[in-house]
């Protein structure tokens, strides 16, 4: 499903036969209910053919692969360059992590202040010009916020935007719908400019 090589995912396309999107061409992501092992969720994304459809990732595939965490060769997106086999990468993963850098991160708008993040976590993508606005469920907090990034920023990992627009916005009651009807709005919307350095 993911392809380490490319940094996209594979999907399957009713026109195409198959397509590969990156992260940043999901539109929804939403867990699965039931099914605790493995967690898997439903993803919505936006096909090279024009159309969106669903298809299915695993908790491991979203959040562990675009990290050369799952064997074979990794492409560096940063210097376009094959990387040695998972275990290195995980070393060098775990070791940046350790050292406070992470892949992703984002700005919680009620707890004022960046969080790091996975993209389980991401709620919605909505592609406006040059940017993108992103919900993310705060794993600390529980509560939703809409960043508006660069697609790099939700692509690569370890690539964080050093500002962030944050949209003055609590997210209440059913957040899914409630971001569906917000989608439209987005780029009309009232947001200000907020540091992402993670202490
Ligand atoms: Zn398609
Ligand atoms: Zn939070």
């Amino acid at each position: 499903m993911y392809d380490a090589m490319a940094g996209r995912y594979t999907f399957s396309c009713p026109r195409a036969g198959e397509c590969r999107v990156s992260l940043s061409s999901f539109r929804t992501l939403e867990r699965l209910p039931g099914a605790a092992h493995p967690v898997v969720y439903r993803v919505r994304f936006a096909c090279s053919c024009g159309d969106e459809h669903d298809g299915l990732v695993s908790h491991d595939e979203l959040d562990w692969a675009p990290l050369g965490l799952e064997g074979g060769v990794f492409l560096n997106l940063m210097t376009s360059r094959l990387e040695p086999v998972a275990a290195e990468l995980g070393e060098l993963a775990a070791a940046r992590i350790g050292a406070g850098e992470w892949p992703w991160s984002f700005f919680c708008y009620p707890e004022e202040r960046p969080r790091p993040v996975f993209p389980s976590a991401f709620m919605l993508l909505m592609p406006g010009e040059g940017t993108l606005g992103l919900a993310v469920r705060c794993p600390a907090c529980t509560r939703t916020s809409v960043n508006l990034v660069s697609r790099e920023h939700v692509d690569v990992p370890f690539h964080n935007d050093r500002e962030v627009g944050v949209v003055e916005h609590v997210f209440e009651g059913d957040v899914h719908a409630t971001l569906e009807e917000f989608r439209a709005e987005l780029w009309s919307s009232r947001f200000d400019a907020r540091r992402l350095a993670l202490e």
